[in-house]
């Protein structure tokens, strides 16, 4: 279990730490709020072009200068598809059609499941956005550095799902 709430969120009591349906979490010994601490949802875009994959190198924090696939969070309210055609744009600079679902990708204790489509270009011009230090196009059996060892597993996937349709 993740905590990280001390007060609850109704009525600003000291949270305790109670079993409730089966886990360990945070619940309010005042007004009975228990807090759950949902998954949260990301995307990935696989964009092919000429055989290689399009790839963009991270300016932020985690895995800074290190490569990865394009992709964030999606934000609630938002429709999937629509976050990855967002993240993709935002990223790379390229317009793209969300394609179909590759898979959804979950670890025991990571709180982030990461949805991967397939995705097609319609437009655009490629320049790293603000969250990229540079993006480009790779081919899968000669990636650059990566920041997630689970792009390489996402990859494997669409190859094997490609091959078979
Ligand atoms: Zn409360």
């Amino acid at each position: 279990m993740n905590q990280v709430d001390k007060f609850c969120p109704s009525c600003a009591a000291a949270l305790e730490i109670k079993e409730v349906f089966g886990q360990q979490r945070p619940m309010c010994p005042d007004c009975g709020r228990v807090i759950f601490y949902d998954p949260k949802v990301a995307v990935l875009c696989i964009v092919p072009r000429d055989g290689q994959v399009l790839m963009m190198r991270r300016a932020t924090d985690l895995g800074y200068g290190l490569w990865g696939l394009p992709g964030g969070y999606v934000d609630r309210g938002e429709v999937v598809e629509k976050a990855a055609a967002r993240e993709v744009w935002e990223e790379t600079g390229l317009v793209v059609e969300t394609g179909d679902l590759i898979g959804l990708f979950s670890e025991p204790g990571d709180p982030v499941m990461v949805a991967v489509y397939e995705a097609k270009e319609t437009g655009g011009t490629m320049e790293a956005g603000p969250e990229a230090l540079e993006v480009g196009f790779f081919s899968i059996d000669a990636l650059p550095e990566l920041a997630f060892p689970r792009d390489q597993e996402v990859l494997a996937k669409w190859q094997l799902i490609n091959n078979n349709g």
